[in-house]
């Protein structure tokens, strides 16, 4: 079978070897005469896995004991408002850095809930790039930031310093594409499905210091304490996704950790962002050369028609995924961990010869 050249944005490409080692145990798992979807949430079988992806989790990520691994579902959508109901307490003011339609949204429901304040934008800007100043308002809950900006096309280099008010990052499109200092930051969450596994589950990450400010009043299912305190198996987890989260964190244990995850994930966005650079305008970036990231490369051709003809045309050659998102049309190659660079070699290839026809 041919792998189809699949630079979706999410839910993404899985590695092969994932996908061929849950295929192999897709009607029997461990011999129990059961698939892994049926097994008892609460049997050695599935604890096992669960267990298996935090601790796995804890190591590749450099985890401290002081955080607690959380397997959530609702997405990443759901923790736009569990963040502030959970955190945004009376008299505090949620501090957010606009960078993308997600923030925005991430803003918009922290409004349902409480007072908030934009520290900083880069709207104006159409969004190219990470902002460089930040303020913080006075009797700040927190500052959130989105890490990648998937729809953009943007990333953060260097962080904002935790050492004063908790930093809350959204991380579903780049958590694991490369080292991160865990205690420069009091909540990460991402949902998985772009470099983590299949949709379905949500990763928290959570200073435990933030969870006994949580609210007592809060539904049970929204609650960060509820999930702390029984190992996220108050209810049914998402046990199939937890499986393959397990499976894609074995994967980046067996390519030699995150390292070298980083390395190859620069050199990926290293090839198409030459391509675009050598185009002589053919091609054009939307993110600022400083903002870029690393995960979503965006792009536009010079003119509509000619975009729309490099769609097609790239549809055709059996490159899936490349129409930028709905919200700002263009072009867009998401590059995730599973992405290999052979691929993106293929996607360089077309777009220089496209370039040269036209
Ligand atoms: C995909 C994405 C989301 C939305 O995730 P859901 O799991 O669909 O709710 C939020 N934030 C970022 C940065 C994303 O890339």
């Amino acid at each position: 079978m041919q792998r189809a050249l699949n630079f979706n944005a999410g839910p993404a490409a899985l590695p092969v070897s994932v996908l061929q080692e849950a295929e192999k145990n897709w009607l029997n798992y461990h011999n129990s005469g059961m698939a892994v979807m049926e097994l008892s949430h609460r049997s050695k079988d599935y604890e096992a896995i669960h267990q298996k992806a935090q601790d796995l989790l804890r190591n590749i990520l450099s985890i401290p004991n002081n955080y607690e691994i959380l397997f959530l579902q609702g997405g990443a959508s759901l923790q736009f408002s569990m963040v502030p109901m959970n955190l945004l307490t009376e008299g505090k003011i949620g501090n957010y850095v606009l960078t993308g339609v997600w923030s925005e949204k991430a803003l918009q429901e922290a409004e349902k809930i409480g007072s908030t304040y934009i520290a900083a934008t880069s709207k104006v800007q159409k969004y190219r790039s990470i902002p460089n100043e930040i303020s913080i308002s006075k009797d700040a809950a927190y500052l959130h930031i989105t890490s990648n900006n998937t729809i953009y096309g943007t990333q953060w280099n260097q962080f904002p310093s935790n050492e004063f008010i908790p930093l809350i990052a959204d991380m579903s499109s780049d958590i694991l594409s490369k080292p991160l200092d865990i205690e420069n930051f009091d909540l990460i969450y991402a949902g998985a499905q772009k470099n983590l596994g299949p949709s379905g589950v949500t990763v928290v990450i959570i200073n435990k210091k933030l969870l006994s400010n949580s609210i007592d009043r809060l539904p049970t299912m929204l609650n960060y304490n509820t999930y702390a305190k029984h190992n996220s198996l108050y209810n049914t987890p998402p046990t199939l996704a937890i499986y393959l989260l397990k499976l894609v964190l074995e994967w980046v244990e067996q390519e030699g950790g995150l390292k070298v995850i980083e390395k190859r994930n620069e050199e990926k966005a290293k090839i198409l962002y030459d391509c675009i650079d050598e185009s002589e305008g053919f091609y054009i970036g939307h993110a600022e050369k400083e903002s870029r990231s690393k995960m979503n490369v965006t792009f536009n051709l010079n003119h509509d028609d000619i975009s729309l003809k490099f769609l097609q045309q790239a549809k055709e050659a059996g490159f899936i995924g490349l129409n930028g998102h709905r919200s700002v049309g263009g072009c867009r190659a998401s590059i995730y961990n599973a992405i290999p660079v052979d691929q993106v070699c293929q996607l360089a290839e077309f777009m220089k010869a496209f370039k040269n026809k036209n």
